[in-house]
């Protein structure tokens, strides 16, 4: 069941049991950050109460196969725009309209709203007043990366099912299947990137300069602890001409060295952690600080040749 939904556990077994008892609530609020998959569970909730197979969702009826087609007429999909407060009111009118229009061929209408985050506080007023009082046969089934941006009184009317990180494992078998075009170097050094975020590491793979930025970032840091200034400068020399990836790369510089801050707390990715026993929080807290000045100077039109060598020097004196 929900194959298409890779990671996050716990939150699956909860759905299997409330699809199972038939408990399913008729609003569910996803939580999680962008690219951990909200949409793709939905999806897979939709199937589970439109399905028409024997175990739901099946996946290979034609009420599955249409929502993953994006085409069963009761599976409804609405989101704002892309900033704050563009989900607007208008929208919560047409889906109360839609609400209130028995289901076309499956046995309820599921509606999908997605970043729920941006809605304007009448958008949300007019869409509480909708899901307390749920016309019969409909499910709300709603996404959103920030619950504080919601009326509690929203909140509470819902449940909230809150999306992790999957395992660096389990992001890299995903992408087996997202991305078999890609080579199993690759896969890891995405998922590693982008901390077993899924779709940011999806995102990642696609993009060489980005590939190419995540990996000398990591050889910096093994060159840091283990070679030589001139090594490293080596390694920044083709950045000279490119201010831009500089800029890239001085951010992921700076990400690795707060993770190797974290180390000692579970967050840290496990190829940064083994430099926390060579690189102590203080001085990694240190090296995040130049990261962000070299960054800042580089947006400031600095040379970067000497950027680079200052930033070099202070980092090998450092550790
Ligand atoms: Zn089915």
């Amino acid at each position: 069941m929900f194959e298409n939904f890779y990671g996050n556990q716990k939150v699956k077994e909860t759905l299997v049991t409330l699809i199972d008892d038939g408990r399913l609530s008729h609003g569910i609020l996803l939580e999680g950050e962008r690219g951990l998959g909200k949409k793709t569970l939905a999806k897979e909730i939709a199937k589970a109460v439109l399905c028409t197979g024997e175990s739901k969702p099946c996946g290979v009826c034609r009420a599955c196969k249409k929502i993953e087609a994006g085409v069963h007429p009761d599976f409804l999909y609405f989101s704002g725009g892309e900033g704050a407060r563009s989900f607007h009111i208008d929208t919560i009118r047409e889906i109360r309209e839609a609400a209130y229009v028995m289901p076309n061929e499956g046995a309820a209408k599921v509606f999908l709203l997605s970043d729920v985050q941006n809605m304007t506080i009448q958008a949300q007023n007019a869409l509480l007043k909708i899901i307390e009082e749920p016309p019969e046969q409909t499910m709300f089934l709603l996404t959103c990366d920030d619950t504080s941006a919601l009326l509690t009184t929203i909140l509470s009317r819902l449940v909230t099912l809150r999306l992790q990180h999957p395992s660096q494992k389990e992001c890299e078998q995903a992408l087996e299947k997202l991305a078999p075009e890609e080579t199993p170097e690759r896969r890891t050094e995405a998922a590693n990137t982008a901390h077993g975020n899924i779709g940011e590491a999806l995102a990642l793979i696609r993009d060489e300069t980005a590939m190419k930025i995540s990996t000398d970032a990591k050889k910096l840091l093994q060159v840091l602890c283990l070679g030589s200034e001139y090594e490293m400068l080596t390694i920044l020399y083709p950045y000279e001409r490119q201010r831009e990836q500089f800029v890239r790369l001085m951010d992921a510089l700076g990400r690795l060295f707060c993770d190797i801050a974290l180390s000692r707390y579970h967050t840290a990715r496990q190829d940064t952690r083994q430099y926390g026993t060579r690189i102590s929080q203080q001085k990694a807290l240190k090296a995040v600080e130049l990261s962000t000045a070299m960054r800042d100077k580089a947006i400031g039109n600095a040379n970067i040749a000497l950027l680079s060598a200052g930033y070099c020097g202070k980092l090998k004196s450092m550790v």
